[in-house]
């Protein structure tokens, strides 16, 4: 059977074709370089390498001149799909059943980029290039990956090239539900530590000649357990901190190990910065440390500040556009993981809004066709206000 598909569906199903299962591009930047390139955009592939991670290549499209300079930004790799027998549909198919697209990154998030892309060639064809602003694509093939040769370094080259961007969306998939549920517009921050008590090891029944760094260890950890950061306020949810792992490894039942080891993980609102929450929790642990304890506290690389994007007219604009198309006035959240929002917020405002992320990472990843061709509605009435001069 064959159908007239909408431009965002069509675009959404070709993208699905391409395995570009992280890092591997699988065609999918080569499709938006050839569907952009031939709308007028000019197009640059761009390969990031650094030790130790996989080259990954990235895509910038740009089209217009001069100020507002709309920016969205995404990413064309997709999460793999496991055991593809659990799959009632091809993954990499793009099949379209009872009028739901179906196929890995359908929500995360080629569908979100075939939507944005929709928007902006119907844009284009209406208004031309002299539309008063430039907009562009940022897409890279490294976020479900280390995320180390994508964003973040193309954002350092666009800004080499001399782009200065005014305003962001990320086609991310921020719906609980329904289409126009959520706008993200800020992100908490994430902080993981290692707290390691050290002892002596020894015979269980000889303790006076041991020292047993399990007890200290629990009396460190149960106070983080007992910290409460904050009680959130009327953009972010409490801080929270999860305590993640305790290891000692000791397999035998009459040793005193030599060391213990506890973990956690914290995702914090701005009522923090990574230095006030460290110095906290080295305060927390310093206070509850029983005399002569040898203890150290230490934290991943891997952090992140947390985040607010207080730019009201883009927000507005946005919110607009979502609640005449869908009907729904959409909450302005901040939970959720991290994104490459974490990124580009350094550059300009930046707020997230894509598809229902239900089946995002699932088997049998999916969604209605109805939402692509809403979405792109959405974009498209964006581009129209954010660009009415
Ligand atoms: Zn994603």
């Amino acid at each position: 059977m064959t159908q007239a598909l909408s431009p965002a569906v069509a675009i959404a199903r070709d993208l699905i074709r391409c395995p570009s299962v992280t890092p591997a591009e699988g065609g999918a930047l080569a499709f938006l370089e050839r569907l952009l390139g031939e709308a007028g955009f000019t197009v640059s592939r761009v390969t990031f390498s650094d030790t130790d991670t996989p080259d990954v290549e990235n895509l910038f499209a740009t089209i217009g001149s001069g100020a507002p300079h709309f920016v969205f930004a995404g990413h064309t790799d997709v999460v793999p799909a496991g055991a593809e027998s659990d799959w009632q549909h091809d993954p990499f198919g793009g099949e379209i059943r009872d009028g739901v697209l179906y196929g890995r990154g359908a929500v995360d998030m080629k569908g979100g980029i075939a939507s944005f892309a929709a928007a902006a060639l119907a844009f284009i064809a209406e208004r031309g290039k002299a539309f008063g602003g430039t907009i562009s694509f940022l897409i890279t093939g490294d976020e479900e990956g280390p995320a180390v040769n994508g964003t973040s370094k193309l954002l350092a080259w666009a800004k080499e090239q001399g782009y200065v961007f005014d305003a962001c969306i990320v086609g991310e998939p921020t719906n609980p539900a329904a289409l126009g549920d959520a706008i993200k517009i800020g992100r908490r921050g994430y902080l993981s530590g290692i707290v390691t008590v050290e002892g002596t090891q020894g015979h269980a029944a000889y303790p006076q000649l041991a020292d047993n760094p399990i007890p200290g260890l629990l009396a460190l950890m149960s106070a983080l357990d007992a910290l409460v950061l904050d009680t959130g306020n009327e953009r972010f949810e409490p801080s929270n901190l999860e305590i993640v792992n305790l290891h000692v490894g000791n397999p035998a039942f009459n040793v005193i190990p030599a060391r213990a080891e506890g973990r956690f993980n914290i995702r914090f609102n701005d009522e923090w910065t990574l230095d006030a929450l460290k110095a906290r929790l080295h305060e927390t642990l310093a206070t509850a440390a029983r005399p002569g304890l040898r203890y150290s506290l230490d934290f991943r690389r891997d952090a992140g500040e947390s985040f607010l994007t207080r730019d009201d007219a883009l927000i507005t604009a946005l919110a607009n556009a979502v609640e005449a198309v869908t009907g729904r006035r959409p909450d302005l959240t901040t939970n959720g993981g991290t994104s490459d929002a974490r990124y580009i917020k350094s550059y300009c405002p930046v707020v997230e809004f894509g598809l229902v992320g239900q089946t995002m990472h699932k088997v049998d990843e999916c969604t209605p066709v109805a939402d692509l061709d809403q979405l792109a509605a959405v974009y498209r009435r964006f581009l129209d206000s954010y660009f009415a001069g």
